[in-house]
């Protein structure tokens, strides 16, 4: 493999000149002033929770994905809760989830008593395998969690079909996929119940947040009573009645998002769709400039899905490198790129070891990625050159162990 004559440098990590003389993050929110301004006007307002801004955020959300309802929650972690809440699982049941996630995708299950079952994802796209799902059905299985990992939607079609047959629910946890689509269908309306996350690493942010979408409204309402301590009135709702009494129909939590987050949601919200796109074509420049490395390999991305590209992952060849991934890391990290591995896959962290017996070798596909892969930075507010700083080190990298 040649050597380029601008890579010809000592490596940072061995006391070479850094790429970048400051760390570039993984991910980082864009605040614009109209942002800061709408959080002031709710400041200034009657309402600092449970007010106007609640309702129409929720509303401008459902409209943005095309679902009939939003709820807007505390966090991402609150809307899988809520969802699997509004599901009636419980104790007994079974939920089937993918290791390769963050680890609440699975603890939302096991809140609610029940138990989640790891099912092996794909080796190309890192998705939920809906073959291996199926094998995994019992008799006491009630519903799929299906991640979208990295940005890019599971095959929901093949999951739909696996659920209709068995009378399985579908929750997408689409945390990192707002603004995706699968053949056509917007992220959000792809599941029974779909969640995000607002938290500033994450397309759009609220500081702390959360929605769930949906189409069915009595789901919607049981997520509503969930929010606020299984209450059936608001604090809103009983001001305009003019009422104090209030009734605690079910074991809730304050799982409320406040009027300030949500001016804040809704000014970022309309610029959602920019940022989406900006991911995208950043996405897309990592793609040709890796397709020349050879140790060097992107996700599979399914034809006829829109990847929304909350991360972007590469795989590296570390027989052809011959060093391990920790290694690639420390590199990164030392010509100031703030690299990050998503995840080290859940039924591996010592809760579940313990609590469900969950070893290594049940899911070989994601325990083998996880060995291999790697986030880059990708956000909306890098510049050009930060790109190239993030491909010339990668370059750097494996060109110096791929010739050693
Ligand atoms: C971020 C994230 C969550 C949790 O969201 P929080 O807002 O941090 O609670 C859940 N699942 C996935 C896949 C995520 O990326």
């Amino acid at each position: 493999m040649s050597r380029p004559h601008a890579l010809d440098q000592a490596l940072a990590l061995y006391g070479g000149r850094p790429v970048r003389q400051t760390m570039l993050p993984y991910g980082c929110q864009t605040i614009t002033d109209d942002d800061v301004q709408a959080v002031v006007e709710t400041l200034h307002s009657a309402w600092l929770t449970t007010g106007p801004k609640v309702s129409e955020f929720e509303q401008a959300f459902a409209a943005f994905v095309g679902a009939r309802e939003a709820v807007a929650v505390a966090n991402g972690t609150a809307a899988l809760h809520a969802a699997v809440y509004a599901l009636g699982i419980g104790p007994g049941d079974e939920v089937i989830v993918p290791p390769m996630t963050f680890a609440a995708s699975a603890n939302c299950i096991v809140f609610q008593g029940g138990t989640p079952v790891f099912a092996d994802v794909d080796a190309e796209t890192l998705l939920l395998d809906p073959a291996r799902v199926e094998a995994l059905i019992t008799p006491r299985t009630r519903a799929i969690i299906a991640v979208d990992y990295a940005g890019q939607p599971c095959d929901y079609e093949a999951l739909r079909v696996v659920a209709a047959r068995h009378g399985l629910r579908i929750i997408a946890d689409a945390c990192h996929a707002v603004g995706g689509s699968d053949r056509g269908r917007a992220v959000g309306t792809l599941a029974d119940l779909s969640t995000f996350s607002l938290h500033p690493v994450k397309h759009f942010t609220t500081g702390e947040g959360g929605l769930i979408t949906t189409d069915d409204p009595e789901l919607a309402r049981r997520m509503r009573l969930f929010r606020n301590h299984g209450i059936t009135s608001d604090h809103r709702q009983r001001e305009q009645q003019g009422s104090w009494a209030y009734e605690m129909v079910d074991l809730g939590y304050n799982y409320r998002l406040s009027d300030i987050q949500c001016a804040l949601g809704l000014s970022q919200l309309t610029k959602l769709r920019g940022w989406v796109e900006r991911r995208q074509a950043i996405a897309a420049r990592y793609d040709t400039a890796f397709a020349a490395m050879t140790s060097v390999r992107p996700l599979a991305v399914r034809p006829e899905t829109t990847h929304a590209y909350h991360l972007y992952v590469i795989r590296f060849d570390l027989n052809a490198l011959g060093i391990d991934r920790s290694t690639i890391f420390q590199a990164l990290r030392a010509e100031g790129i703030g690299v990050n591995v998503h995840y080290i896959p859940v039924h591996l962290h010592p809760f579940y070891r313990q609590r469900f017996g969950t070893e290594p070798g049940l899911c070989p596909v994601a325990e083998a990625a996880y060995e291999e892969l790697m986030t880059l930075p990708l956000f909306p507010a890098m510049s050009e050159q930060d790109v190239d700083d993030v491909v010339i080190s990668v370059e750097k990298i494996v060109t110096a162990f791929y010739a050693a």
